[in-house]
């Protein structure tokens, strides 16, 4: 099948990370007979030094005429750099906020996945990890209290500040179909996560979840209160499948979520919108203190890619082709300086590149 992608290379070690991606989807079109057409975008600092700001036009209309985007990771160093002696509407992370409000980007997901041999980075303990977890966590992006109305004002000498979190059941709906679509390509069930016993958007979020769940019976739904799944979380993750939840509490969970697999330089991300289209990067930043050094670790965007495949391109087994061979890479013992334990082989980025692509097999 034919594609094309977007690669959004960005700053520090984003052209180094996407250039590993591209390798490994290049061994993809090889074994399994696609073509991907390739256009380069620029974003973030590498668009402030070419045009002045780090967003163009013509950037989000190549974008939207894409399949989907692959990106690096954009920002440098707030001390150093001068992208950041200009006003923050001009900065590097101005250009990703812009960006995925111009392509409706309202679904974030961000898998939790415990691969076995990186088990010492996990915080949790061995009997509450048991064989590892594999969760998806999806956050609506674009709704909630950080896009409610806000104010701060002064009512008889005592200040005041008011933030509004608000709904409406289209933007539940479709986040929703997204959260049950997903689940029904992973093992087949959604927590999804509100505060109901307390605020009304909750509730109209528990209701029209409901409604939806109507559409796949194949779907298991249970309702899950925000406090009892951040506990839930460290006491016993291997419960979860997708979670499903608003923007503050998806912000929240998906931190802690992240962060019980132990290792920034391997976890992946998506954002999507109503069509098939997606913005796929890893959750890390552009590390500008190892930029060019060939130490970054290209897995995450590498993962990144395989979830292009599976969620935009409908490329499954593709998909699962590469998370296999990532998995083949790090059992055969090899890391990158971030992941790096006793009697590993370490490699920089451009070796584990190679690595994982060579791994690629039908
Ligand atoms: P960071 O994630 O870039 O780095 C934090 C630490 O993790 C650093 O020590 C770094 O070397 C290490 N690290 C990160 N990714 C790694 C990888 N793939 N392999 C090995 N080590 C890795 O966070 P930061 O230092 O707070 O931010 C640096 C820049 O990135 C800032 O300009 C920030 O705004 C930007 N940023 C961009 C995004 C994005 O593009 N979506 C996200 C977060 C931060």
């Amino acid at each position: 099948m034919n594609f094309q992608i977007g690669l959004i290379p960005g700053d520090g070690i984003g052209p180094e990370i996407v250039r590993e991606a591209k390798k490994v989807l290049d061994k993809v079109c090889e074994v399994y007979g696609h073509t991907f057409t390739y256009t380069e975008l620029l974003l973030g600092g590498a668009s402030i030094d070419a045009h002045g700001v780090p967003l163009t036009e013509e950037t989000i209309s190549e974008a939207k005429s894409k399949d989907a985007v692959l990106m690096g990771s954009i920002g440098g160093d707030a001390k150093t750099s001068p992208w950041y002696q200009l006003e923050p509407s001009k900065r590097p992370e101005a250009g990703l906020l812009g960006i995925r409000k111009a392509l409706n980007l309202f679904a974030n997901l961000r898998p939790a996945y415990l691969y076995k041999e990186l088990q010492a980075a996990c915080p949790l303990r061995e009997d509450i990890i048991g064989d590892g977890f594999d969760m998806m966590i999806m956050r609506e992006l674009t709704g909630g209290l950080y896009f409610g109305e806000r104010k701060t004002v002064e009512e008889n000498g005592v200040r005041k500040a008011i933030d509004t979190l608000t709904y409406d059941e289209h933007e539940i709906r479709r986040i929703a179909k997204r959260a049950f679509d997903i689940a029904r390509k992973r093992r087949g069930k959604v927590t999804s996560v509100d505060k109901a016993n307390v605020l009304d958007s909750s509730r109209l979020w528990r209701a029209v979840v409901d409604e939806v769940a109507g559409d796949y019976p194949d779907v298991t739904l249970e309702h899950m209160l925000v406090d009892n799944c951040a506990m839930q979380l460290v006491r016993d993750p291997k419960q979860f499948d997708v979670i499903l939840t608003e923007n503050m509490f998806g912000d929240i969970l998906s931190d802690e979520a992240s962060m019980v697999t132990g290792s920034i330089g391997m976890l992946s991300s998506a954002s999507l919108n109503e069509t098939k289209f997606g913005l796929y990067e890893p959750s890390h930043g552009s590390a500008p203190d190892i930029a060019g050094q060939d130490k970054a670790n290209p897995i995450a965007t590498i993962l990144s890619a395989a979830m292009m495949l599976r969620y935009s391109l409908d490329l499954d087994e593709e998909a699962g082709a590469v998370e296999a061979a990532v998995q083949k890479v790090l059992t055969e013992g090899y890391r990158t300086g971030d992941i790096m334990s006793q009697g590993c082989t370490l490699v920089g980025t451009g070796k584990m590149g190679d690595l994982i692509a060579e791994a690629i097999t039908r």
